[in-house]
């Protein structure tokens, strides 16, 4: 064997993920975000807290989740589990949501039914169902365009909450 012989050099990030893979995790944070600062304020009329739809409790809406910070997870309603392309990004299925019941409570279904009963009507919910059975496949060009759409409504919202403190 040729001493000097190199394997060629093949590039991949440092979690050995896919740039399809990495483009659905940035697509998710930026459209988790906007859920949550959307809720934020209907919630509270901040951008730093928020009720969770299925208890009530009032937590951050933002914090550094890997330092051990407790803030609102986004969390998918019981009509579209799981994290498919086809039900993960869905404005009127998704909500901000403690930790504890969105991921030891199995999400709390029940109280999620409510909760959606309660804030939707039948056609919406209707529709909410509906995208469990199409079939859709993003590529990571869709990914991006997702997280650059999310990116543009956070800052959007922003505005609006900070118009509407300069109001008071
Ligand atoms: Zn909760």
């Amino acid at each position: 064997m040729n001493p000097n012989y190199k394997p060629p050099y093949i590039k991949r990030s440092k979690s050995g993920k896919t740039p399809r893979a990495l483009a659905k995790i940035r697509a998710w944070k930026s459209f988790s975000r906007w859920v949550r600062l959307r809720d934020a304020i209907k919630t509270t009329g901040t951008k730093e807290w928020v009720l969770c739809c299925t208890c009530g409790k009032k937590l951050r809406a933002f914090g550094a989740k890997n330092m051990g910070e407790e803030c609102a997870d986004a969390g998918h309603c019981p009509y579209i589990e799981g994290r498919a392309d086809n039900v993960l990004f869905i404005e009127k299925g998704v909500h901000a949501q403690c930790t504890h019941c969105n991921q030891y409570h199995g999400g709390k279904p029940t109280e999620y039914y409510n909760f959606m009963m309660v804030n939707y009507n039948a056609v919406e919910i209707e529709e909410i169902r509906k995208q469990r059975y199409v079939q859709v496949k993003y590529y990571e060009s869709d990914f991006q365009e997702i997280h650059l759409k999310y990116k543009k409504k956070y800052k959007e919202l922003q505005e609006k909450l900070a118009q509407l403190e300069s109001e008071e």
